[in-house]
């Protein structure tokens, strides 16, 4: 029998590469309306150093075009039309609350994890229920955040075996615009910086001006300056994490992104285009990404790489969907995006957006209904409830409420 060692052994299946062992703390940061196209004219050393380390995702979508569906879609790992919450921006500060689906920060905590989220973007306010499951949640402007990370994790009790989960959400380059001198020289608009003074670059401009293009060729280089901050600003956020950041899970993505005077609009309102839609992913000790992913399955990235035996919703990797106040896009390649309004699609060609679109030749529809299918629809959230009058001033300053 010793004769069939040799060939039992030639004919076992080759040993599987044992799976990595679970990482002890968690990190997702998420930069506000960063277009996945602004990495390259802005130079992110901090990023393309994490993307080294890791991987960068060829293509990745959020599910939604503004922050408050976008980031419930990251906290629930479900689409907007599973979660269901999809108001419109600038609501008179009226909003409903969170869907009541079980979160990241509550998955977590109940794991084990001590769950801190900070944040700069007003609408994550704990009236909305953003708070949920996290030990902390604490409003911070982005230029303080590196500085309240680290005392927040000084203040903890020692304790070696006590495991993270972190969210960070920095404003980045959402309107306005208040570019560092240096960054601003090297983008060539430390004029148009000075002249807009305190008040920083407003992306309204940019809708105002559809007539002429050197307005939203100055934000552009604006944006692409305050993304250069941003991404120092990042690394500011790893120092302030210590040697955590040298073994976390970490993920750094954004809610959406940006139209810069495309087809004659601008910001991230009523829209679906792929400039609001593509946004930069990039992992680190987290499991080999898909070439395409929509950052709805965040979420579940994020548990199965700290070990997590968690169900989330199940959702196809392809197509990519993001949906906004009842319209929906789809993408199955990043190459063409189909979008509808009501009715009929509309099919864009994602490189020029600014031609006039095609009809679906029935490949949309399909991919549609199949995503559908498999996306079960969820309730609509409960009552709108008015915001506190000091968020409201918050997000009347950030230029949501008009
Ligand atoms: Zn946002």
């Amino acid at each position: 029998m010793w004769t069939l060692l040799p060939w039992l052994l030639a004919c076992a299946s080759p040993p599987t590469p044992p799976a990595a062992a679970p990482a002890k703390d968690v990190v997702l940061i998420v930069i506000d309306t960063l277009r996945a196209d602004a990495l390259g004219p802005a130079h992110t050393p901090t990023l393309d150093a994490l993307a080294a380390r890791g991987e960068a995702a060829p293509l990745a979508w959020s599910g939604g075009t503004w922050t408050v569906p976008s980031v419930i879609s990251l906290f629930t790992g479900a689409p907007v039309r599973q979660h269901g919450w999809d108001g419109p921006t600038g609501q008179q500060g009226r909003y409903p609350k969170l869907p009541t689906l079980p979160t990241l920060a509550e998955t977590f905590r109940a794991a084990g994890f001590t769950t801190i989220g900070l944040y700069a973007n007003g609408y994550l306010a704990e009236e909305l229920g953003f708070d949920r499951g996290f030990d902390v949640w604490r409003r911070v402007p982005d230029a303080a955040m590196p500085k309240a990370l680290a005392e927040t994790l000084a203040a903890l009790p020692p304790d070696p075996d006590r495991r993270h989960l972190l969210y960070l959400h920095l404003l980045g380059p959402h309107s306005t615009l208040r570019p560092s001198e240096e960054a601003a020289a090297r983008h060539g608009v430390t004029e148009a910086v000075a002249a807009a003074g305190k008040q920083g670059l407003d992306i309204g401009a940019v809708a105002r001006a559809r007539r002429d293009p050197s307005v939203a060729e100055t934000y552009r280089r604006a944006y692409h300056a305050v993304v250069e901050d941003t991404d120092a600003r990042l690394g500011a956020l790893l120092t302030a994490m210590g040697p955590m950041a040298e073994r976390a899970a970490i993920v750094v993505t954004s809610d959406h992104g940006e139209l810069i005077g495309e087809r004659g609009l601008a910001g991230h309102g009523n829209q679906l285009f792929a400039p609001l839609t593509q946004v930069p992913y990039v992992a680190v000790n987290v499991g080999p990404l898909p070439p395409a992913l929509s950052t709805v399955s965040t979420a579940a990235r994020l548990s199965e790489a700290a070990g997590l035996d968690t169900r989330w919703p199940v959702v196809p990797e392809l197509p990519l969907v993001a949906q906004r106040e009842g319209a929906l896009t789809l993408t199955l390649d990043g190459q063409a995006q189909a979008i509808w309004r009501e009715g009929e699609a509309a099919v864009y060609s994602v490189g020029a957006i600014e031609a006039e679109p095609t009809a679906d030749d029935g490949r949309y529809a399909h991919a549609r209904a199949a995503w559908e299918a498999a996306v079960p629809e969820g309730a609509r959230p409960g009552e709108a409830e008015a915001l506190r009058p000091g968020t409201e001033e918050t997000l009347r300053g950030l230029g949501y409420l008009e």
